[in-house]
Protein backbone atom coordinates (compact mmCIF):
# COMPACT_ATOMS: atom_id res chain seq x y z
CA UNK A 1 0.00 0.00 0.00
CA UNK A 2 1.56 3.38 -0.43
CA UNK A 3 3.51 4.68 2.57
CA UNK A 4 3.00 1.35 3.65
CA UNK A 5 5.54 -0.90 6.02
CA UNK A 6 8.81 -1.27 3.77
CA UNK A 7 10.22 -4.18 2.57
CA UNK A 8 7.83 -6.10 4.96
CA UNK A 9 5.05 -4.77 2.96
CA UNK A 10 6.33 -4.95 -0.65
CA UNK A 11 6.95 -8.48 0.18
CA UNK A 12 3.01 -9.10 1.69
CA UNK A 13 1.68 -7.59 -1.78
CA UNK A 14 4.49 -9.84 -3.83
CA UNK A 15 2.99 -12.80 -1.77
CA UNK A 16 -0.80 -11.63 -1.92
CA UNK A 17 -0.23 -10.98 -6.05
CA UNK A 18 1.66 -14.60 -6.33
CA UNK A 19 -1.81 -16.24 -4.40
CA UNK A 20 -3.94 -14.79 -6.75
CA UNK A 21 -2.06 -15.21 -9.99
CA UNK A 22 -2.07 -18.52 -8.72
CA UNK A 23 -5.71 -19.06 -7.48
CA UNK A 24 -6.32 -18.12 -11.32
CA UNK A 25 -4.21 -19.75 -13.44
CA UNK A 26 -5.93 -22.68 -10.99
CA UNK A 27 -9.54 -21.77 -11.96
CA UNK A 28 -8.36 -21.36 -15.38
CA UNK A 29 -7.06 -24.90 -15.41
CA UNK A 30 -10.31 -26.31 -13.74
CA UNK A 31 -12.10 -24.78 -16.15
CA UNK A 32 -9.68 -25.40 -19.10
CA UNK A 33 -9.91 -29.17 -17.56
CA UNK A 34 -14.23 -29.21 -17.50
CA UNK A 35 -14.32 -28.08 -20.87
CA UNK A 36 -12.72 -30.84 -22.15
CA UNK A 37 -13.68 -33.56 -20.21
CA UNK A 38 -17.32 -31.88 -21.69
CA UNK A 39 -16.21 -31.89 -25.27
CA UNK A 40 -14.71 -35.13 -24.82
CA UNK A 41 -18.28 -36.79 -24.03
CA UNK A 42 -20.37 -34.40 -25.80
CA UNK A 43 -21.24 -36.33 -29.20
CA UNK A 44 -21.24 -32.83 -30.85
CA UNK A 45 -18.68 -30.51 -33.73
CA UNK A 46 -17.54 -28.06 -31.61
CA UNK A 47 -14.65 -25.81 -32.47
CA UNK A 48 -13.46 -22.65 -32.66
CA UNK A 49 -10.81 -21.59 -35.60
CA UNK A 50 -9.13 -18.50 -35.95
CA UNK A 51 -9.42 -16.18 -39.43
CA UNK A 52 -7.06 -18.28 -41.54
CA UNK A 53 -8.92 -21.26 -40.63
CA UNK A 54 -6.63 -22.33 -37.98
CA UNK A 55 -8.36 -24.90 -35.38
CA UNK A 56 -7.52 -23.44 -31.90
CA UNK A 57 -10.04 -25.77 -29.99
CA UNK A 58 -11.67 -28.70 -31.86
CA UNK A 59 -14.02 -31.46 -30.10
CA UNK A 60 -12.33 -35.38 -29.94
CA UNK A 61 -15.43 -36.35 -31.79
CA UNK A 62 -16.05 -33.98 -34.38
CA UNK A 63 -12.36 -34.72 -35.80
CA UNK A 64 -13.12 -38.70 -35.53
CA UNK A 65 -15.93 -37.90 -37.18
CA UNK A 66 -14.26 -36.82 -39.95
CA UNK A 67 -11.08 -39.39 -39.60
CA UNK A 68 -8.66 -37.02 -38.11
CA UNK A 69 -6.93 -37.48 -35.03
CA UNK A 70 -7.43 -34.47 -33.11
CA UNK A 71 -3.97 -35.10 -31.24
CA UNK A 72 -2.85 -33.25 -34.25
CA UNK A 73 -5.44 -31.12 -35.25
CA UNK A 74 -4.46 -28.16 -33.16
CA UNK A 75 -2.73 -25.19 -35.03
CA UNK A 76 -4.05 -26.47 -38.07
CA UNK A 77 -5.86 -25.50 -41.17
CA UNK A 78 -8.81 -26.49 -42.72
CA UNK A 79 -7.02 -27.09 -46.10
CA UNK A 80 -4.38 -29.18 -44.01
CA UNK A 81 -6.60 -31.42 -42.45
CA UNK A 82 -9.53 -32.34 -44.96
CA UNK A 83 -9.68 -33.31 -48.88
CA UNK A 84 -9.80 -29.58 -50.89
CA UNK A 85 -13.50 -29.81 -51.77
CA UNK A 86 -14.18 -29.68 -48.28
CA UNK A 87 -11.95 -27.63 -46.98
CA UNK A 88 -13.08 -25.07 -49.83
CA UNK A 89 -16.96 -25.83 -48.32
CA UNK A 90 -15.36 -25.28 -44.81
CA UNK A 91 -13.74 -21.68 -45.73
CA UNK A 92 -17.17 -20.52 -48.15
CA UNK A 93 -18.74 -21.22 -44.77
CA UNK A 94 -16.40 -19.26 -42.62
CA UNK A 95 -16.59 -16.63 -44.87
CA UNK A 96 -20.53 -16.28 -44.74
CA UNK A 97 -20.24 -16.59 -41.31
CA UNK A 98 -17.81 -13.86 -40.92
CA UNK A 99 -20.03 -11.08 -43.52
CA UNK A 100 -22.69 -12.38 -40.99
CA UNK A 101 -24.58 -13.88 -43.86
CA UNK A 102 -24.92 -17.24 -41.62
CA UNK A 103 -25.49 -16.48 -38.06
CA UNK A 104 -28.50 -19.01 -37.50
CA UNK A 105 -29.15 -22.64 -37.64
CA UNK A 106 -27.72 -24.39 -40.07
CA UNK A 107 -28.03 -27.90 -41.51
CA UNK A 108 -26.23 -29.21 -43.69
CA UNK A 109 -24.66 -32.83 -45.11
CA UNK A 110 -21.27 -33.77 -45.47
CA UNK A 111 -19.45 -36.86 -47.10
CA UNK A 112 -17.34 -38.67 -44.29
CA UNK A 113 -16.49 -41.97 -44.15
CA UNK A 114 -17.84 -42.73 -47.31
CA UNK A 115 -21.27 -41.27 -46.57
CA UNK A 116 -23.56 -38.15 -46.15
CA UNK A 117 -23.30 -37.09 -42.53
CA UNK A 118 -25.95 -34.85 -41.34
CA UNK A 119 -25.44 -31.68 -39.23
CA UNK A 120 -27.40 -29.00 -36.98
CA UNK A 121 -26.00 -26.47 -35.41
CA UNK A 122 -24.96 -22.69 -35.19
CA UNK A 123 -22.26 -21.10 -36.40
CA UNK A 124 -21.12 -17.57 -35.55
CA UNK A 125 -18.22 -15.05 -35.23
CA UNK A 126 -16.02 -14.41 -32.13
CA UNK A 127 -15.51 -10.47 -31.23
CA UNK A 128 -12.16 -9.58 -30.46
CA UNK A 129 -11.72 -6.72 -27.88
CA UNK A 130 -12.55 -3.99 -30.67
CA UNK A 131 -15.50 -6.17 -31.51
CA UNK A 132 -13.87 -7.37 -34.78
CA UNK A 133 -14.26 -10.86 -35.36
CA UNK A 134 -11.15 -12.68 -34.60
CA UNK A 135 -11.62 -16.14 -35.74
CA UNK A 136 -15.16 -18.49 -35.97
CA UNK A 137 -17.20 -20.74 -33.49
CA UNK A 138 -19.29 -23.50 -34.82
CA UNK A 139 -21.42 -26.44 -32.71
CA UNK A 140 -23.66 -29.13 -34.73
CA UNK A 141 -25.03 -32.47 -33.33
CA UNK A 142 -25.12 -35.04 -35.59
CA UNK A 143 -28.72 -35.34 -37.13
CA UNK A 144 -28.53 -37.98 -39.75
CA UNK A 145 -30.41 -40.38 -38.34
CA UNK A 146 -32.95 -38.45 -37.64
CA UNK A 147 -32.84 -36.98 -41.57
CA UNK A 148 -32.35 -40.80 -43.27
CA UNK A 149 -35.61 -41.40 -41.01
CA UNK A 150 -37.78 -38.47 -42.73
CA UNK A 151 -36.39 -39.65 -46.23
CA UNK A 152 -37.15 -43.42 -45.53
CA UNK A 153 -40.99 -42.19 -44.30
CA UNK A 154 -41.24 -39.79 -47.30
CA UNK A 155 -40.48 -42.61 -49.51
CA UNK A 156 -42.64 -44.82 -47.87
CA UNK A 157 -45.19 -42.20 -47.79
CA UNK A 158 -45.12 -41.82 -51.78
CA UNK A 159 -44.52 -45.23 -53.02
CA UNK A 160 -46.88 -47.67 -53.89
CA UNK A 161 -46.03 -51.29 -51.52
CA UNK A 162 -46.65 -53.71 -54.50
CA UNK A 163 -45.17 -52.17 -57.76
CA UNK A 164 -42.36 -49.79 -55.94
CA UNK A 165 -44.00 -47.21 -58.62
CA UNK A 166 -44.72 -43.56 -57.16
CA UNK A 167 -48.20 -44.13 -55.31
CA UNK A 168 -51.05 -41.47 -55.59
CA UNK A 169 -50.43 -38.96 -53.65
CA UNK A 170 -47.37 -38.74 -55.41
CA UNK A 171 -48.92 -38.64 -58.71
CA UNK A 172 -51.16 -35.43 -57.49
CA UNK A 173 -48.41 -33.57 -56.39
CA UNK A 174 -46.39 -34.15 -59.33
CA UNK A 175 -49.40 -33.66 -61.98
CA UNK A 176 -50.29 -30.57 -59.86
CA UNK A 177 -46.55 -28.91 -59.86
CA UNK A 178 -45.92 -30.00 -63.67
CA UNK A 179 -49.60 -28.29 -64.59
CA UNK A 180 -48.80 -25.33 -62.85
CA UNK A 181 -45.49 -25.70 -64.87
CA UNK A 182 -47.22 -26.28 -68.23
CA UNK A 183 -49.17 -23.74 -67.72
CA UNK A 184 -46.71 -21.20 -67.62
CA UNK A 185 -44.65 -22.14 -70.05
CA UNK A 186 -47.38 -22.98 -72.94
CA UNK A 187 -45.95 -26.31 -73.24
CA UNK A 188 -48.74 -29.24 -73.79
CA UNK A 189 -48.68 -31.80 -70.93
CA UNK A 190 -50.06 -35.62 -71.45
CA UNK A 191 -51.55 -37.91 -68.89
CA UNK A 192 -51.84 -41.31 -69.90
CA UNK A 193 -54.38 -43.54 -67.68
CA UNK A 194 -54.21 -47.03 -68.36
CA UNK A 195 -56.11 -49.91 -66.56
CA UNK A 196 -55.48 -53.97 -67.66
CA UNK A 197 -58.10 -55.45 -69.79
CA UNK A 198 -60.51 -57.88 -67.23
CA UNK A 199 -58.63 -57.91 -64.85
CA UNK A 200 -61.51 -59.09 -62.58
CA UNK A 201 -61.77 -62.07 -64.32
CA UNK A 202 -57.56 -62.48 -64.82
CA UNK A 203 -57.75 -62.71 -60.82
CA UNK A 204 -60.98 -65.41 -60.62
CA UNK A 205 -59.13 -67.45 -63.39
CA UNK A 206 -55.16 -67.56 -62.11
CA UNK A 207 -55.99 -66.35 -58.14
CA UNK A 208 -55.14 -63.05 -56.48
CA UNK A 209 -50.68 -63.81 -56.12
CA UNK A 210 -50.50 -64.53 -59.63
CA UNK A 211 -53.00 -60.75 -59.98
CA UNK A 212 -50.00 -59.39 -58.08
CA UNK A 213 -47.07 -60.52 -60.07
CA UNK A 214 -49.06 -59.38 -62.93
CA UNK A 215 -49.29 -56.17 -61.60
CA UNK A 216 -45.60 -55.60 -60.67
CA UNK A 217 -44.40 -56.57 -64.45
CA UNK A 218 -46.88 -54.42 -65.68
CA UNK A 219 -45.72 -51.41 -63.52
CA UNK A 220 -41.90 -52.33 -64.75
CA UNK A 221 -43.15 -52.01 -67.93
CA UNK A 222 -44.64 -48.55 -67.13
CA UNK A 223 -41.36 -47.51 -65.47
CA UNK A 224 -39.16 -48.46 -68.64
CA UNK A 225 -40.84 -46.31 -70.31
CA UNK A 226 -40.23 -43.01 -69.12
CA UNK A 227 -37.26 -41.59 -69.65
CA UNK A 228 -37.10 -37.30 -68.72
CA UNK A 229 -36.67 -36.40 -65.12
CA UNK A 230 -40.01 -34.68 -65.29
CA UNK A 231 -41.75 -37.90 -66.54
CA UNK A 232 -43.31 -39.67 -63.67
CA UNK A 233 -45.00 -43.25 -63.94
CA UNK A 234 -47.49 -44.31 -60.85
CA UNK A 235 -50.22 -46.49 -59.91
CA UNK A 236 -53.31 -44.88 -59.92
CA UNK A 237 -55.14 -47.21 -57.84
CA UNK A 238 -55.80 -51.32 -58.21
CA UNK A 239 -55.11 -52.06 -61.80
CA UNK A 240 -54.91 -48.66 -62.86
CA UNK A 241 -51.65 -46.97 -63.56
CA UNK A 242 -50.99 -43.94 -65.08
CA UNK A 243 -47.81 -41.62 -67.25
CA UNK A 244 -47.43 -37.86 -66.63
CA UNK A 245 -45.81 -36.52 -69.33
CA UNK A 246 -44.44 -32.85 -69.69
CA UNK A 247 -43.67 -31.07 -72.83
CA UNK A 248 -45.02 -34.20 -74.58
CA UNK A 249 -47.78 -33.57 -77.76
CA UNK A 250 -50.09 -36.08 -79.07
CA UNK A 251 -47.76 -37.82 -81.77
CA UNK A 252 -45.09 -38.55 -78.88
CA UNK A 253 -47.12 -39.49 -76.54
CA UNK A 254 -49.37 -41.64 -78.88
CA UNK A 255 -46.08 -43.18 -79.79
CA UNK A 256 -44.98 -43.97 -76.67
CA UNK A 257 -48.62 -45.49 -75.00
CA UNK A 258 -48.27 -47.84 -77.86
CA UNK A 259 -44.89 -49.03 -76.86
CA UNK A 260 -46.12 -49.91 -73.63
CA UNK A 261 -48.88 -51.55 -74.72
CA UNK A 262 -46.53 -53.57 -77.48
CA UNK A 263 -44.27 -54.52 -74.16
CA UNK A 264 -47.44 -55.24 -71.76
CA UNK A 265 -48.37 -57.74 -74.50
CA UNK A 266 -45.09 -59.11 -74.53
CA UNK A 267 -45.22 -60.47 -71.05
CA UNK A 268 -47.21 -62.68 -72.62
CA UNK A 269 -49.13 -63.25 -68.98
CA UNK A 270 -51.52 -66.01 -70.48
CA UNK A 271 -55.35 -64.45 -69.95
CA UNK A 272 -57.92 -66.95 -71.37
CA UNK A 273 -61.05 -63.90 -70.14
CA UNK A 274 -59.35 -61.18 -71.92
CA UNK A 275 -61.96 -61.53 -74.93
CA UNK A 276 -60.02 -63.29 -77.32
CA UNK A 277 -56.97 -61.69 -76.98
CA UNK A 278 -55.27 -64.61 -74.98
CA UNK A 279 -53.07 -62.40 -73.06
CA UNK A 280 -52.49 -59.14 -70.66
CA UNK A 281 -53.33 -56.34 -72.49
CA UNK A 282 -53.46 -52.46 -71.20
CA UNK A 283 -56.41 -50.21 -72.49
CA UNK A 284 -55.34 -46.16 -72.40
CA UNK A 285 -56.85 -42.65 -72.02
CA UNK A 286 -54.46 -40.69 -73.05
CA UNK A 287 -55.29 -36.24 -72.13
CA UNK A 288 -52.72 -34.25 -74.12
CA UNK A 289 -53.54 -30.26 -72.76
CA UNK A 290 -52.07 -26.99 -72.85
CA UNK A 291 -53.14 -23.97 -70.84
CA UNK A 292 -54.40 -23.67 -67.38
CA UNK A 293 -55.58 -27.08 -66.05
CA UNK A 294 -56.50 -28.77 -62.83
CA UNK A 295 -55.44 -31.93 -61.66
CA UNK A 296 -59.34 -32.96 -61.90
CA UNK A 297 -60.20 -31.92 -65.07
CA UNK A 298 -57.07 -33.33 -66.86
CA UNK A 299 -57.98 -36.70 -65.21
CA UNK A 300 -61.36 -36.90 -65.96
CA UNK A 301 -60.51 -36.23 -69.52
CA UNK A 302 -57.95 -39.01 -69.42
CA UNK A 303 -60.89 -41.58 -67.76
CA UNK A 304 -63.14 -40.27 -70.82
CA UNK A 305 -60.68 -41.18 -73.07
CA UNK A 306 -59.74 -44.51 -71.27
CA UNK A 307 -63.78 -45.26 -71.17
CA UNK A 308 -64.21 -44.65 -74.78
CA UNK A 309 -61.33 -47.41 -75.59
CA UNK A 310 -62.80 -49.85 -72.73
CA UNK A 311 -65.96 -49.36 -74.96
CA UNK A 312 -64.68 -49.90 -78.06
CA UNK A 313 -63.11 -53.36 -77.71
CA UNK A 314 -60.35 -52.90 -75.10
CA UNK A 315 -56.54 -53.38 -76.18
CA UNK A 316 -56.38 -50.16 -77.50
CA UNK A 317 -55.91 -46.45 -76.40
CA UNK A 318 -57.94 -43.62 -77.38
CA UNK A 319 -56.24 -40.09 -77.34
CA UNK A 320 -58.26 -36.70 -76.65
CA UNK A 321 -56.33 -33.55 -77.17
CA UNK A 322 -57.83 -29.98 -75.78
CA UNK A 323 -56.61 -26.25 -75.50
CA UNK A 324 -56.97 -23.73 -72.91
CA UNK A 325 -55.81 -20.10 -72.37
CA UNK A 326 -52.61 -20.14 -70.57
CA UNK A 327 -52.58 -18.82 -66.81
CA UNK A 328 -51.50 -15.41 -67.49
CA UNK A 329 -54.81 -14.73 -69.88
CA UNK A 330 -57.03 -17.01 -67.42
CA UNK A 331 -55.66 -14.66 -64.47
CA UNK A 332 -56.64 -11.20 -66.86
CA UNK A 333 -60.43 -12.07 -67.00
P1 LIG B 1 -61.98 -53.68 -67.50
O1 LIG B 1 -61.39 -54.31 -68.68
O2 LIG B 1 -63.26 -53.01 -67.80
O3 LIG B 1 -61.03 -52.75 -66.82
O4 LIG B 1 -62.35 -54.84 -66.49
P2 LIG B 1 -61.66 -55.16 -65.12
O5 LIG B 1 -62.10 -56.48 -64.66
O6 LIG B 1 -60.17 -54.98 -65.23
O7 LIG B 1 -62.18 -53.98 -64.23
P3 LIG B 1 -62.81 -53.98 -62.80
O8 LIG B 1 -62.69 -52.58 -62.34
O9 LIG B 1 -64.18 -54.60 -62.83
O10 LIG B 1 -61.86 -54.90 -61.92
C1 LIG B 1 -60.62 -54.52 -61.52
C2 LIG B 1 -59.98 -55.70 -60.87
O11 LIG B 1 -58.64 -55.40 -60.47
C3 LIG B 1 -60.72 -56.11 -59.63
C4 LIG B 1 -59.68 -56.28 -58.58
O12 LIG B 1 -59.78 -57.50 -57.94
C5 LIG B 1 -58.38 -56.19 -59.33
N1 LIG B 1 -57.35 -55.59 -58.52
C6 LIG B 1 -57.28 -54.31 -58.08
N2 LIG B 1 -56.17 -54.13 -57.33
C7 LIG B 1 -55.52 -55.32 -57.29
C8 LIG B 1 -54.30 -55.78 -56.67
O13 LIG B 1 -53.61 -55.05 -55.98
N3 LIG B 1 -53.96 -57.07 -56.87
C9 LIG B 1 -54.70 -57.91 -57.62
N4 LIG B 1 -54.28 -59.15 -57.76
N5 LIG B 1 -55.84 -57.51 -58.21
C10 LIG B 1 -56.25 -56.24 -58.05
MG1 LIG C 1 -60.09 -50.37 -63.41
MG1 LIG D 1 -59.38 -53.11 -65.64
Amino acid sequence: MAGGGGDQGGDDEEGELRRRVAALEAELERTRALLETIFAHIPAVFYVKDLESRYQYGSPWGFRTFGIDPARAIGRTDAELFPPALAERFAASDRRVLEGREMASVSYALPAQGRALHFAGVRFPIPGPDGRPVGVCGFAVDVTERIELANKLERLATTDALTGLANRRRFDEHLAAELARAARSGEPLTLVLCDVDQFKRYNDRYGHPRGDTCLVEVARALDGIVRRPADLAARYGGEEFALVLPETAEDGAAKLVERLRASVRELGFEHEGNDGHGVVTLSAGVATVAGAWTVEEVVELADRALYEAKEAGRDRHVAVSEAKPPASLNRAR
